[in-house]
């Protein structure tokens, strides 16, 4: 892959750091990469290919092309590569979706830059990625990371919703401005449209923290430090795209990636520090399934009943403004739990219980329980019908 042209340009009437993507193989038609800003400046945005290795890195390497790139690159990030690729590569066989798509030589990707080059000039700012979600609204209120405190919340356009998704952009949008101005933070909205392209070549699963550290990247002349918040605490982590080891290794001398908030399970975070929280209440958006529908949350799919459970069990003043449904046990109980759900219903069950709520303490208990015996009645079965 070939990356050239890297300017600061207009896009969409906004300015965008760009570049435009070349196979050297022609295996794709060239591709204009852009990091847009909707309502930004050019001078938040660094005009360096730094933000297009990190996004591109992964792909290259699992379709074994070789990344050449014509613009200057952090001598810091092309040191981290080796250790980048090693421990990636390292993941690939433990998940099936990953080891499809890596189709590569077998080398590990070797990155070629017409100039190394350490930017000299460092912003100012600290950036969150802020979704408004559980781990994002944890490490705004307990300054995870820090010092110094978050300066700015980056909203990165396409991470949850996609481009069908406006109604709930918008409603997002406002969130996040409602949110900053409330902790005398900053909005910025950022816009990468790199995501489609590489997800032809290598899964989502394992790019989405590249994909962020790429945005972060991006904005250079705006931030110093970029935080990504944990999804999964340091007892449980597993292999992703977003990890500790992973996120710091896509820093450059000029930008520092943090993984914040790790030292935190989903249950503690969201029973602790978000429920007690009016303005994270009033603002909280945990939802996949909704946004296609137009709505900010769905108030039934698993993620916002288990979200509702914990608020519930907390204690957090009904009605919760951002759920459309109140919470019924009946609704919990014909779902499935993730693994973080389960989390939080089995958290969540004796405290319902303490205040009364028996039904609901139950329904959490049941669906947290069948979580947790499904995965091994399957392999006991398994063992069975192998004898
Ligand atoms: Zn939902």
């Amino acid at each position: 892959m070939i990356v050239e042209d890297v300017g600061i340009e207009d896009a969409e009437g906004a300015p965008a750091l760009a570049a435009t993507i070349r196979s050297q193989r022609g295996a794709f038609e060239p591709f204009r990469a852009r990091y847009i800003v909707p309502d930004g400046d050019p001078g938040w945005l660094a005009p360096t290919a730094d933000p297009f290795v990190v996004a591109l890195l992964l792909a290259c390497d699992a379709i074994g092309e070789e990344l050449r790139v014509e613009g200057p690159v952090s001598p810091a990030l092309l040191a981290a590569v080796p250790t980048i690729v090693e421990i990636v590569r390292t993941w690939v066989p433990t998940r099936f979706d990953w080891r499809d798509a890596w189709k590569g030589s077998g080398e590990p990707v070797k990155v070629v830059a017409a100039e190394e080059r350490a930017e000299q000039t460092r912003a100012s700012g600290t950036g969150l990625f802020f979704s408004l979600g559980v781990d994002s609204f944890h490490a705004l209120l307990t300054d995870a990371g820090g010092p110094p405190t978050a300066s700015h919340l980056v909203f990165a356009d396409g991470f949850d919703l996609l481009p069908a998704d406006r109604i709930v952009f918008r409603q997002a949008v406002r969130a996040v401005r409602d949110v900053a101005a409330a902790t005398g933070t900053a909005p910025v909205v950022v816009r990468p449209n790199i995501r489609p392209f590489v997800e032809r070549m290598v899964p989502w699963g394992i790019t989405w923290g590249s994909w962020l550290a790429s945005a972060g990247l991006a904005l250079g002349g705006l931030l110093s430090r970029v935080r990504i918040a944990a999804s999964l605490p340091y007892a449980h982590l597993v292999p992703a795209g977003s990890h500790p080891l992973l996120d710091p290794l896509w820093s450059t001398e000029a930008t520092a990636i943090q993984h914040v908030g790790a030292a935190s399970g989903r249950a503690e975070k969201l029973l602790d520090v978000v429920a007690r929280s009016e303005l994270a209440v009033g603002h909280l958006r945990v939802c996949f399934r909704g946004p296609p529908k137009g709505l900010y949350n769905c108030g039934e799919c698993p993620k916002c009943l288990s979200t509702m459970v914990g608020l519930r069990a907390a204690g957090a003043p009904e009605p919760w403004p951002t759920f459309p449904r109140p919470l019924r046990a009946v609704d919990v109980l014909r779902r499935r739990s993730g693994p973080t759900g389960m989390e939080v219903l089995m958290r969540s069950a004796p405290l319902l219980r303490a205040r009364g709520q028996h039904a609901l303490a139950a329904a959490a208990w049941l669906v947290a329980l069948r979580r947790w015996f499904a995965p091994r009645v399957r392999s006991l079965t398994r063992k069975m019908v192998r004898r």
